[in-house]
């Protein structure tokens, strides 16, 4: 009885006082420890607006879909932080169980070994009891030898001082393909900044956007990053439906906040994953609310007065163009669309190739396997590799060192990889290029959709 009264009193405290994260963040980790799971949820969903990419809450809400059965939300949650360099081992733990949850024995066994190897106070008795026993007594105290060769396949941002601003590590020069669409972004974004007086001289201001579209996992976010780091900027990068899930009224708030962290920090990319997400909350009940988050997004984008957002660069990124309200559109805002094609046979060798740079491999034919994988974008092709990766790791573990990648083991990974959903994006696409192209919006996507998908 008391402890409810304590968690109610704890309730009313985070109500009043809603941008206080410590206090956020022990309401959900108290509802979590009761198990009241759907509110622990919403707490730690809040919690992760409040300070984006935390680790403690993310394992708190990977935790929460674990113990809900939701292992892919829980997989998806983890999935970012387990490519960082130093990401805390219990996390590793965390993915294991959601692994195994998924019926996934191998990569769940590998992800465990792992994660206590590096420490082994994190050793969780009986989850190893349904793993696969193949640790040997030796791995805890060693380095685990295959462990660290393998171990971050992307490239991983790392945080300056101010929480959720990155300095990308990652140029142009790490975007496979995709000539003509860097060639916009260096028209649109870079030029200005770096040649002011040019710009100047005709009259131009540095600022404003670009709206990136095309079928997920083709790399939108990887070039909006790249783009910072080939500009020297700052990289903040904020999924809309983060800002949207809060409670009414705090949605406007989250978005002045977020466009002031970029303002603080600029030169700066500040990248809008998902932006269609305010175009399809339009149809649910809180219509009126939506319309003035959306007068907000605009009103924040055309900037207070003239200099706000002088070297604020907004690149938006969506997978479905047509629900983007026209208004967004308009010049001074995301006024350029620029389409991220999926990648050709050539493209998709190039970026097997780059993520495979910091991989052993014995011998590759990348050309090979690019031409096995028709259809699939840069998403599925990471699968691919980080599914051989596992797979190697597995056997490095047993081995005792690590063992290089070889063509085979990415032709058997790409094989039991299904590609996203090129196809039916194409299909989509085709139904508006064909049916609803009168301003002409989509004439990019002509030659695309024409194709055979
Ligand atoms: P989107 O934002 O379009 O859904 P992402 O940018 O998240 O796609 O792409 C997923 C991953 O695929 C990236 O993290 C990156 O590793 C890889 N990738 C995609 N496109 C490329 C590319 N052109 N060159 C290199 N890697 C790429």
């Amino acid at each position: 009885m008391s402890d409810d009264a304590g968690l109610q009193a704890l309730r009313e405290a985070a109500r009043l006082s809603p941008d206080n994260l410590p206090l956020r963040q022990l309401l959900a980790q108290q509802l979590l420890d009761k198990g009241y799971l759907a509110e622990a949820e919403a707490e730690f969903r809040a919690a992760l607006v409040l300070s984006p990419k935390n680790p403690d809450i993310t394992a708190g809400l990977a935790e929460v879909f674990v113990r809900q059965g939701q292992h892919g939300p829980a997989l998806a949650a983890l999935e970012p932080l387990l490519a960082t360099p130093g990401c805390p081992p219990r996390l590793g733990v965390l993915a294991a169980r959601a692994l195994l949850g998924e019926g996934d024995t191998a990569g769940a066994s590998a992800r465990y070994h792992d994660a206590v190897a590096r420490d082994p106070s994190v050793a969780d008795p009986d989850l190893a009891a349904r793993l696969t026993p193949l640790v040997t007594p030796s791995i805890p105290q060693a380095p685990a030898p295959a462990a660290p060769a393998y171990a971050a396949p992307a490239p991983s941002p790392s945080s300056s001082s101010e929480e959720g601003v990155e300095r990308a590590k990652i140029t142009f020069a790490d975007v496979a393909g995709m000539d003509t669409v860097k060639e916009a972004l260096r028209m649109k974004l870079l030029l200005p900044l770096q040649q002011p007086e040019l710009f100047s001289a005709f009259g131009k201001r540095a600022g404003g956007g670009v709206l990136l579209y095309g079928p997920p996992g083709a790399g939108k976010t990887h070039l909006a990053r790249a783009a910072a780091g080939e500009l020297g900027a700052a990289f903040v990068s904020v999924g809309l439906s983060d800002i949207l899930d809060m409670y009414i009224g705090s949605s406007e708030r989250n978005l002045r906040a977020t466009f002031d962290m970029a303002r603080r920090n600029r030169p700066c990319v500040l990248f809008f994953d998902e932006v269609d997400a305010l175009a399809a909350r339009r149809s649910d009940m809180r219509q009126a609310h939506t319309r003035q988050i959306v007068n907000q997004f605009l009103a924040e984008l055309d900037g207070v007065d003239q200099d706000a957002n002088e070297g604020v660069l907004v690149l938006a990124a969506t997978n479905a163009p047509w629900y983007v309200d026209a208004a967004f559109r308009r010049p001074g805002r995301l006024d350029q669309p620029v389409f991220v094609p999926p990648p050709d046979l050539a493209a998709r060798a190039a970026i097997l190739r780059i993520l495979c740079r910091d991989k052993p491999l014995a011998e590759m034919d990348f050309d090979a396997v690019a031409r096995a994988t028709e259809h699939f974008v840069g998403a599925d092709l990471k699968g691919v590799l980080d599914r051989a990766v596992e797979a190697k790791l597995h056997e490095s573990i047993k081995a005792g060192r690590p063992i290089p990648l070889t063509t085979h083991d990415l032709l058997n990974a790409a094989r039991a990889v299904r590609p996203t959903a090129v196809r039916e994006w194409m299909a989509t696409a085709r139904n508006y290029v064909m049916h609803a192209n009168d301003s002409g919006a989509w004439d990019e996507l002509m030659p695309w959709v024409k194709g055979k998908w």
